[in-house]
């Protein structure tokens, strides 16, 4: 008889500790985070994308999400998911030289950007990972590599013609899985693909907009269809703006570089990085050309957070506002947007909206985005590694 107790007891205790870890499960929250790359602090205004509008409207938003230096896709995406700066995470450009390595990083190269000796510091779904939070990323700067021996649980080989409604399909469909995952990264392209061919107020960027809206309004109806809205929140931003640019206003630096005293240079439209043999007949040589400043590592002004690294190289040289690099050895088109300059720049500021059960409506001042993975350590309820952030927005979220 007292085995039978024993034996009918157990199977309560079984069963009634699968319901709670079940009901846990099923309450356990999910971070969506959403970029939408090169959407300017002030497209909501200046495209008016009726989803985001709304969502920004009943969540917790800012004016503007401030960058970090250089205003660039790469070492933001990678600032936003581990709360450092560049210099510290290490991905200090999209495009730099490692001096030890001897090799060149480059967001093109599939190799490099899949090799986790580039990467510092401990993105998100690393942090995630090692508390037993499960990560998926449909696309993430360093989302391929393995970073502190971990990559996330599920991530995809970056290709750009993989269309958004297949990736909000995707990620609808991990929502929809037992083992739903507490981070979630998803990324879209073409607003900064866009903004850069035709300019940031031009139709094509307010169509890559609104379709990017209208992607965000099926995630969103797809969320409450599966009846995750009280657990799942979103985390929408975007890694810089955009500043018009134009040929007129166009520096051609294929010449200069050409110029016996540069060692290795790498070219990007809003920033030299140089290494040279002989410094004053470099600088004197500059001199003859406008429009932008020669800066020696050790005079990059503070606030840029950009002197503490081996990659950065001994100078940059920047243009002036208004102004970009050209270099017709590279490419002969000059975009009509641009972005990578001072990340102070009102222009280069991005969006951020967080919305979901752990976000009220509330509007706050703009912050940079380093703030954003102790924001998401904290919804997730795991500590996060050390990293630059103030934790300025954990007072805004919801228990
Ligand atoms: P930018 O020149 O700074 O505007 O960089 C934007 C480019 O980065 C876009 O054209 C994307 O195709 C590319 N990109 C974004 N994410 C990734 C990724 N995870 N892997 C490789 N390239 C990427
Ligand atoms: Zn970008
Ligand atoms: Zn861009």
């Amino acid at each position: 008889m007292l085995h039978i107790v024993l034996k009918l007891f157990t199977v309560f205790i079984i069963f009634f500790t699968s319901g709670f870890t079940f009901a846990a499960e099923k309450r356990k929250k999910t971070v969506i985070l959403v970029s939408i790359d090169g959407m300017r602090w002030d497209y909501l205004k200046l495209h008016q994308p009726k989803h985001l509008m709304s969502l920004q409207k009943t969540g917790l938003s800012t004016e503007r999400l401030i960058p970090v230096f250089p205003s660039k896709t790469f070492p933001n995406h990678y600032s936003i998911v581990t709360g450092l700066y560049a210099e510290n995470h290490g991905i200090i450009s999209n495009r730099f030289y490692d001096p030890d390595f001897n090799e060149t990083y480059s967001l093109g190269n599939n190799k490099a950007v899949a090799n986790g000796k580039w990467y510092g510091g401990e993105p998100i779904w690393v942090t995630a990972r090692r508390q037993g939070v499960r990560s998926a990323c449909f696309f993430w700067p360093g989302s391929e590599a393995e970073i502190k021996g971990m990559r996330p649980n599920i991530y995809k080989k970056y290709d750009e013609r993989v269309p958004g409604a297949v990736r909000v399909a995707q990620v609808l469909e991990w929502l929809r899985s037992d083992n739903r995952p507490g981070f979630i990264s998803l990324y879209f392209s073409e607003v900064d693909s866009k903004g850069h061919k035709y300019g940031p107020r031009s139709m094509e960027t307010k169509k890559a907009v609104q379709k990017v809206d209208s992607l965000l309004f099926d995630l969103s109806r797809g969320i409450n269809r599966i009846g995750l809205e009280g657990v799942v929140d979103l985390v929408i931003v975007s890694d810089h703006g955009m500043a018009d640019s134009n040929r007129k206003n166009s520096i051609e630096v294929s010449g200069l570089l050409k110029k016996a005293f540069i060692d290795r240079s790498i070219f990007s439209s809003t920033m030299l990085m140089i290494w040279s043999k002989d410094v004053k007949k470099m600088a004197e040589l500059f001199e003859t050309t406008r429009n932008f400043d020669l800066i020696a590592r050790q005079d990059i002004p503070a606030r840029y957070r950009f002197k503490n690294n081996k990659r950065i190289p001994p100078y940059i040289a920047v243009p002036h506002q208004g102004w970009v690099f050209s270099n017709s050895d590279l490419d002969n088109r000059i975009a009509m947007g641009t972005h990578g300059y001072d990340n102070t720049q009102k222009d280069m500021s991005g969006v951020f909206i967080g919305h979901g059960p752990s976000f009220g409506a509330q509007k706050i001042k703009p912050f940079e985005n380093i703030e954003v993975y102790t924001m998401i350590a904290h919804i997730l309820g795991i500590n996060p590694a050390k990293n630059d952030g103030k934790d300025l927005l954990i007072p805004y979220i919801k228990p």
